[in-house]
């Protein structure tokens, strides 16, 4: 492994500063295997003079970088791709300790990184600018696109490789510095193979620096750095909201991912099969940590019973355990904090609260058996909030006006609704308020058209061809 260490570490993160590592100021801390419970990796707090040191090199190595030409940059983008494809059986085995998600997960998110490097590469050799109508005679007017600068990047534990390349790979693609700042829980897979990878592949000094850290010190030190010309940030919504304000009083620029409590509709007339089988998927996904999980089922009262049946079928089968050395379907929820915060903060004051347990409920370390909750009603925790956990709460709806105003109530990125008639399903889509809605299915994508303009700026540039007529009092007359 290249980041093997001297000891029983067989990674360590460091701090990725002008193209070298170097040791983090804190103490060094330890990086869970999550399922196995031991330390098989370390990290440490980048300094705020680290911070300042990565951003300032950044500054200054950006122009440059900026200024190659775009075959140069996708060259560099596809070389990144290759060195990841390189590691690829170790970085999936590295996917699967650092987040406790199974083999398919690792999959999933370092093909996806793959591709977010590789997409980008050909985005950034595509047309990137416009010729405006011209609005005076002999005047050509161009729009092109521009980077920003300097990204500040900061993100979570759940995909800590993708949801890195997401900003990552567009961000260098269109001429910006990145400065990263990987989740504390996931500082390997998030960061330290990012920065030996972009090492290997040609990344000039100074263009990408990885700050491994713990969110109120690096983090902070970073997205309050008063030369970024971007904060891009994925976690939730209380830290989302903190930058958010910050940028609004500083007058900087902040692009922001955040959670969502989002919902599961099943009409009246749904396959309950087809339901319950994507139900499961969406809902128990990576033990349910993703942002786009569903969290709240609203099922149509006629469809409650049988739904119920063949979801409690489907999750008595799953298999909970080390996804590294066993055959299983779920692995360990990530930290024992945020399985406080679902189970006691969520699960138990819904019981409480008249929830009832269909099955699961219990758990064994960081292993939370797969649960399903019936009898739940919106005032109850678990519907107000979002779950992030692998819990499946049934709340039964008596109309589609009834799901669709519950659906709704509620912070939501992705929602799902279920029925036979497809064009009813559209109908009933284009009345909820989130961003992505799936008919008949649960389903994500990154990237796409929008790179461009979220990590670029447009700069207009206007050429006049002929001479112009200026007012006698400006012409000195
Ligand atoms: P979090 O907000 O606690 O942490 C996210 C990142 O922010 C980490 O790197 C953390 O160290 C850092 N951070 C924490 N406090 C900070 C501070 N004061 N200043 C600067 N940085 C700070 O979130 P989490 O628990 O790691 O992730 C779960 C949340 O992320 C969920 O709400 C989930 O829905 C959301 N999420 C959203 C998306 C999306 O694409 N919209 C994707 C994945 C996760």
């Amino acid at each position: 492994m290249s980041s093997a260490h001297a000891g029983a570490d067989e990674y360590s993160a460091q701090v990725f500063i002008s193209g070298g590592f170097e040791s983090p100021a804190s103490d060094w801390l330890p990086v869970f295997d999550k399922a196995a419970g031991s330390a098989f990796a370390r990290y440490g707090n980048a300094s705020a003079a680290q911070v300042d040191r990565a951003v300032t090199a950044a500054k200054q190595a950006q122009p440059a970088w900026a200024d190659t030409d775009a075959n140069t940059r996708c060259d560099v983008l596809r070389a990144f791709a290759a060195e990841l494809e390189r590691r690829h059986d170790e970085l999936i085995s590295l996917i699967i300790r650092e987040t406790g998600g199974t083999a398919e997960k690792a999959q999933e998110e370092l093909g996806q990184s793959i591709n977010q490097l590789l997409n980008s590469a050909t985005q950034l050799t595509e047309n990137a600018g416009s010729i405006l109508p011209p609005y005076r005679r002999g005047k050509m007017s161009l729009s092109r696109a521009v980077p920003l600068g300097v990204i500040g990047l900061i993100v979570p534990w759940n995909y800590p490789m993708s949801l890195a390349m997401r900003a990552l790979a567009p961000g260098l693609a269109y001429g910006n510095a990145v400065v990263l700042k990987p989740a504390e829980l996931t500082p390997i897979a998030g960061g330290q193979v990012l920065a030996e990878a972009a090492r290997a592949a040609g990344v000039p000094d100074g263009v990408f620096a990885v700050l491994p850290g713990d969110g109120p010190g690096t983090g902070s030190a970073l997205y309050q750095h008063p030369e970024l010309d971007l904060i891009h940030f994925t976690g939730s919504l209380e830290v989302g909201a903190a930058i958010t304000d910050f940028a609004a009083r500083t007058g900087k620029s902040a692009a922001t991912e955040l959670g969502g409590d989002n919902a599961f509709v099943v009409l009246d007339d749904a396959d309950i099969e087809q339901a319950a089988s994507c139900a499961v998927w969406t809902s128990l996904w990576f033990q349910g940590q993703t942002c786009i999980s569903a969290g709240r089922h609203l099922v149509h009262r006629s469809a409650a019973e049988a739904f119920t049946e063949a979801v409690v079928e489907r999750v008595r089968k799953l298999r909970v355990g080390d996804p590294l050395r066993d055959s299983v379907d779920l692995g360990p929820v990530i930290s024992a904090g945020q399985l406080q915060r679902f189970h006691k903060g969520l699960v138990e004051p819904s019981i409480a609260a008249g929830a009832r347990v269909a099955v699961g409920g219990t758990y064994d370390g960081l292993f939370y058996q797969p649960t399903v909750l019936t009898d739940v009603t919106p005032e109850m925790p678990i519907f107000r909030e979002e779950t992030f956990g692998p819990v499946m709460p049934i709340t039964v709806v008596d109309s589609e006006a009834e799901a669709l105003e519950l659906v709704n109530r509620h912070r939501t990125l992705m929602n799902s609704v279920f029925t036979g008639d497809p064009l009813r399903g559209l109908a009933f889509a284009e009345k909820v308020a989130s961003n992505e809605v799936h008919v008949n299915d649960g389903y994500a994508r990154h990237g796409g058209e929008g790179q461009l303009a979220a990590f670029t700026r447009r700069q207009w540039i206007g050429v006049q061809t002929t001479a112009v007529s200026y007012p006698t009092w400006a012409q000195g007359k």
